[in-house]
């Protein structure tokens, strides 16, 4: 099964100068300092005496397809990227699991109701907002309902490839590529 590639999740200048810095302790208000801890450079609290752990922010997308081959795709109403098109998804709440995430925001965006075939992969790609995000993919073809763009989106579509607009993310490019480079053959 091919592999969706992982590249080193590197940030950019641009994306760098974006991320606000976090100056204080979030469970007492206390400014921090950074301290060298387990291999890296980390903000610590000395107040808490505790590490204040940063990590990517998960994520999840799904590639939904349609009988005729055609990608369903939002069209972002919100930042980062508005206007773009993206493939349904977004951030994993506390209470759910990553397959209820995405099914979650496939309704909410786009209306319909999908079960999830399977895994597609997982990738890890630079935001300007979050610093690094934790994208998990997976593939939807078997929904019902009625397409109506709802949530962050503000419009919704079915595209053949060679209509298909743009894709705003890398994650979601790497999605849609791995689908269709590993399964249309078949
Ligand atoms: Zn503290």
């Amino acid at each position: 099964m091919p592999v969706i590639k992982e590249d080193p999740v590197i940030l950019t200048t641009d994306i760098l100068s974006f991320i606000r810095p976090i100056s204080h302790c979030h469970f007492c208000g206390y400014g921090l300092t950074q301290k060298f801890i387990e291999g890296r450079s980390r903000l610590y609290c000395e107040a808490c005496d505790i590490p204040i752990y940063q990590n990517p922010v998960p994520a999840t997308c799904v590639v939904v397809i349609d009988e005729q081959d055609r990608l369903l795709l939002v069209k972002r109403s919100v930042a980062p990227k508005i206007g773009e098109w993206c493939l349904p998804g977004g951030f994993i709440e506390l209470n759910e699991g990553p397959r209820e995430s995405a099914l979650r925001e496939l309704k909410e965006e786009t209306g319909l109701t999908g079960a999830v075939e399977h895994l597609l992969g997982v990738s890890s790609n630079p935001s300007a907002q979050y610093s690094t995000i934790l994208m998990v993919g997976y593939l939807v073809r078997c929904f019902s309902g009625n397409l109506i763009a709802g949530d962050d989106a503000a419009d919704a579509g079915w595209f053949s490839t060679h209509e298909r607009p743009p894709i705003a993310f890398d994650s979601h490019r790497q999605f849609v590529s791995h689908f269709y480079g590993k399964f249309k053959q078949r």
